[in-house]
């Protein structure tokens, strides 16, 4: 029998199966039911062993900074996914706790055949794989399910810029990009429910800041995904064109979905072909979606220091080092930038923005993390602040893409040298009468500064 998911997707380790206990997939990058490669494979391991196939997710009670924003849009959506699985016959566990030791510890319970997981480029991530690894002989299958053309397959190493990895991903794209197959029931259910925590304990069970309020307005989960992309695709793509314009509104709003792995970028490349969309703005689109997006994971897998200045290329420290005494027009704290206390009306609604809907459009982004850099002490503090407060407040935290946009900002990553100035060296810069050439500033700032930031204490 031809295995479901391309072997290509798929790092294995500690061996193959040896005894007949249950498969599980450990759940912690791509929260999702359907379109899921590593739980495809999970439960095709799972049917040729014949055995039964839980999901197994580990609330992490702190998690880089994460406040209950982000833990309340991942446990909802996760939530959401449960009707899926149960008509599936996979059972799901919850637990709360360091996720490598959980993981341990449901080992010696359950004594698995195959643990099957999500491929992470993140450090934290790295180190609970190894972890399970060096405490556990059971196999484990490690699978990319975030890109379409398997980080590790894309490129071996890490890659200049855009221009060097979108041959290679465009090259692959047609034989990585097939379609999903569904998940029928699996025939061997658990003969008793394995142990779980319930939704309601793992709540109890957060220990981490609550003053970020969840953001409203946005249904988290699989379905929540499907209606953003389906009013994207009928409503904002054809306008896509004007998507460095913050007031238009025209960009998918996609970036929490994908982060949370709630909806698959291959999924939404399928949908686009499946209603037969193409032209320029399609392109585009595609261009963020899989090229950019996947050249993050790239930077991280290939960059042990992703989020301190040494991940940055020697010709921006270099450039830096050499401006790092000259006077800063405007120097500003954490507390400071977080309260949007700056003397910068167009940088304050941008930190708006980020604390009221949980993002920053992508085009303010940059210009955002820029000026970070331009009223801190030095590249190192404003990259610690930059990355502080996106983790904090974005929905979309945490994630390759936002350690990446901001090294991109901050450090030249991906980037080319410009002309020379001061505190940038040759940086790119960004300033605000280029903010005022592409798009009405006083009204983005008008939309921000009204609004009372989403804190509860
Ligand atoms: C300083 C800075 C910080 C950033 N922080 C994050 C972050 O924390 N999380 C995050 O997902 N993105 C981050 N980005 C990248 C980008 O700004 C967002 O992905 C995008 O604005 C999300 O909005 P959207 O889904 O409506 O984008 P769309 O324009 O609709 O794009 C669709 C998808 O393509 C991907 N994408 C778009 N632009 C980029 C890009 N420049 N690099 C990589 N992938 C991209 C995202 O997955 C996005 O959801 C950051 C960029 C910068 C400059």
């Amino acid at each position: 029998m031809k295995p479901l998911v391309d072997p290509r997707r798929i790092r294995c380790y500690n061996g193959t199966a040896v005894h007949r206990g249950p498969v599980l997939y450990w759940m912690h990058r791509e929260f999702r039911a359907q379109d899921n490669w590593g739980l495809i494979h999970a439960r095709d391991q799972a049917l040729r062993l014949q055995v039964p196939l839980a999901v197994v997710f580990c609330l992490v009670p702190a998690f880089l900074g994460a406040t209950l924003r982000q833990f309340d849009f991942l446990l909802k959506g996760l939530e959401g996914s449960v009707p899926a699985l149960d008509q599936a016959n996979i059972a799901l566990i919850l637990r709360s706790g360091d996720p490598s030791q959980e993981m341990m510890r449901c080992c010696h319970e359950v004594q698995p055949s195959l643990v099957v997981t999500d491929f992470d480029p993140l450090r934290i991530k790295r180190q609970w794989l190894q972890a399970l690894l060096r405490d556990q002989a059971v196999p484990v299958h490690e699978v990319d399910s975030r890109n379409i053309v398997p980080a590790w397959i894309a490129s071996p190493r890490r890659e200049y810029m855009a221009r060097t990895i979108r041959p290679k991903i465009h090259r692959m794209l047609p034989e990585m990009l097939g379609p999903f197959p569904k998940l029928p029931a699996h025939p061997h259910p658990w003969p008793a429910p394995p142990p779980s925590l319930s939704f309601a304990d793992l709540r109890t069970a957060l220990r981490v800041d609550t003053s970020v309020a969840p953001v409203k307005g946005l249904r988290p989960g699989e379905a929540g995904a499907r209606e953003v992309l389906d009013t994207f695709l009928r409503q904002r793509l054809p306008r896509y064109d004007q998507r460095n314009d913050p007031n238009k509104g025209v960009c998918s709003g996609l970036s929490p979905y994908l982060h949370f792995g709630m909806i698959a970028a291959q999924s939404v490349v399928l949908e686009l072909t499946h209603q037969g969309l193409r032209g320029d703005n399609v392109d585009s689109f595609i261009e963020e979606l899989v090229v950019r997006r996947e050249l993050s994971d790239n930077f991280c897998l290939y960059t042990a220091d992703y989020d301190r200045i040494d991940g940055f290329p020697d010709w921006a420290l270099r450039t830096l080092e050499q401006h790092r005494n000259d006077p800063r027009p405007y120097l500003y704290d954490q507390e400071g930038f977080d309260r949007a206390q700056t003397h910068d009306p167009l940088w304050n609604a941008a930190q708006r923005q980020l604390v009221d809907s949980g993002t920053i459009h992508g085009y303010m982004r940059m210009y955002w993390a820029k000026k970070i850099l331009e009223w801190s002490p030095d590249a190192a503090e404003a990259l610690r602040i930059a990355i502080f407060l996106n983790d904090r407040y974005a929905l979309d935290g945490r994630e390759t893409n936002g350690y990446t946009g901001i090294a991109w900002s901050i450090g030249g990553v991906h980037d080319r040298g410009w002309s020379e100035r001061p505190i940038f060296g040759t940086i790119r810069y960004m300033n605000e009468s280029g903010a005022r050439r592409k798009f009405d500033v006083h009204r983005y700032i008008r939309t921000w500064s009204g609004h009372q930031p989403a804190l509860v204490a």
